[in-house]
């Protein structure tokens, strides 16, 4: 692979040292830090950054939430109305614009959920418009909103849903089946499981990430099928994840 598709992979992965720390601030023309002077404390206006760089973190996946909380209490305070009274209607402007950006932020990255399906966007994932596709699909056939049924689970899925048809059935004519519903019960609790542990998978791939972000910090070769790897099981797991999601409510909508 030719050297350029190495670097290429590494600009991908590193956030690049903040330009605005190069750029001087409006008020003083000292050097500005990204969200205040460091000289004057001034609030300088928004950049149009990705919700790590906002926070002056690497595109990682492990993240800790208790020193993410403190900086986004600390934004809080200093981008506050009352803080910024007596500065210019601009200034107050920028503030108002910081404070929206920061809360978004800080709402996405704290999720453990949300934060990969965003780093998965910012790595070209398109989550939006496979749900746009999908809901497309339902409202052209008329038929429910499905997901592709993930092949680990064909087997199950099938057998499942010949179940809680049944049981649909049963509940329209006032017929229960005491142990078809035992039956689901059981299967339920085998779903809830595997569930559960499908967020012990996704933090291995978090670590397989952080990993290859590390190698690139440090100047190392990151291929980048290597990247597009590790991005896709990232995708993946999420789309096994949501999928166990809905069928745990179809279940749950039945069994109630
Ligand atoms: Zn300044």
């Amino acid at each position: 692979m030719p050297q350029s598709d190495h670097q290429h992979a590494a600009a991908i992965l590193v956030v690049s040292p903040s330009k605005s720390t190069k750029v001087n601030c409006w008020s003083c023309g000292d050097m500005r830090a990204a969200h205040f002077c460091q000289q004057c404390g001034k609030v300088q206006p928004p950049a149009p950054v990705d919700y790590f760089t906002f926070f002056g973190l690497p595109y990682k996946l492990n993240l800790e939430i208790a020193k993410l909380e403190r900086e986004f209490y600390a934004l809080s305070r200093h981008l506050h109305p009352d803080v910024n009274a007596i500065s210019t209607p601009e200034e107050q402007q920028w503030s108002l614009e910081k404070s929206s950006q920061l809360n978004d932020a800080y709402r996405t990255l704290k999720d453990p959920i949300s934060r990969t399906e965003y780093l998965l966007r910012l790595q070209g994932v398109r989550l939006e418009e496979q749900s746009k596709a999908a809901t497309e699909e339902a409202r052209r056939t008329g038929q429910a909103k499905k997901q592709v049924v993930p092949p680990d689970l064909l087997e199950e899925v099938f057998e499942l849903n010949m179940q809680l048809e049944e049981a649909r059935m049963n509940k329209k004519m006032g017929e229960p089946d005491r142990s078809l519903e035992l039956e689901l019960q059981d299967r339920r609790k085998q779903l809830q499981a595997k569930y559960d542990g499908m967020m012990t998978e996704l933090y291995s791939t978090w670590s397989a990430w952080d990993a290859l972000v590390e190698r690139a910090e440090q100047g190392g070769i990151v291929l980048d099928d290597d990247r597009i790897a590790i991005r896709d099981k990232m995708l993946d797991v999420l789309n096994r994840r949501s999928y166990l999601r809905n069928l745990l409510q179809d279940v749950d909508e039945v069994l109630e």
